[in-house]
């Protein structure tokens, strides 16, 4: 298992998001007999949000990223699950061809929910785009400057596709 460290600029914006957010929000369940408060439960319907959207994108860009053969879910962290500073990261095993992207939850976002998602989605291809070139890296004995260096490529790479996918 191998864990990438995310650290980035903050993500870019775009309005393109805002019918997605709509149509996401309506197929989140009421919860009836919620014993949350009115904002934990706010809370807790963001991070399903966050759940479906994830998951919804991921299988999108995993199609793009011809990474089919992987089977691949998202799954919503607290910042205290994650590595200091980071909003993400992956963890696969190339055998099984099994992955694990984790994504930071709204709730440790100091971003509107729409630029929330739109960087949630960036996190997800960020780490799709790393289990892409696993199978070159793996064998790269690493070092504090090529794991940076394979970070800014990761970056400049999903920033390109996202723009591209956003119309920018
Ligand atoms: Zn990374």
């Amino acid at each position: 298992m191998i864990a990438y460290m995310l650290a980035r600029l903050p993500a870019c914006l775009s309005g393109a998001l805002g019918l997605l957010v709509a149509m996401a929000v309506a197929v989140v369940p009421s919860r009836a007999q919620s014993p949350l408060t009115p904002s934990e439960t706010l809370a807790h319907e963001r991070t399903l949000l966050a759940e479906s959207f994830a998951s919804a994108r991921l299988e999108v860009w995993q199609k793009r990223l011809n990474l089919q053969g992987w089977e691949i879910s998202v799954l919503v962290s607290r910042a205290d699950g994650l590595r200091p500073k980071t909003a993400g990261n992956v963890h696969w095993d190339p055998k099984k061809k099994t992955a694990v992207i984790r994504v930071l939850d709204p709730a440790d976002y100091r971003l509107p929910l729409a630029a929330t998602l739109q960087d949630i989605e960036f996190t997800v291809v960020h780490e799709l785009v790393h289990l892409e070139m696993a199978p070159v890296l793996g064998e790269l004995q690493r070092t504090d400057a090529n794991r940076m260096e394979e970070e800014h490529a990761v970056n400049h790479m999903t920033e390109a596709l996202l723009k591209l996918d956003r119309g920018r």
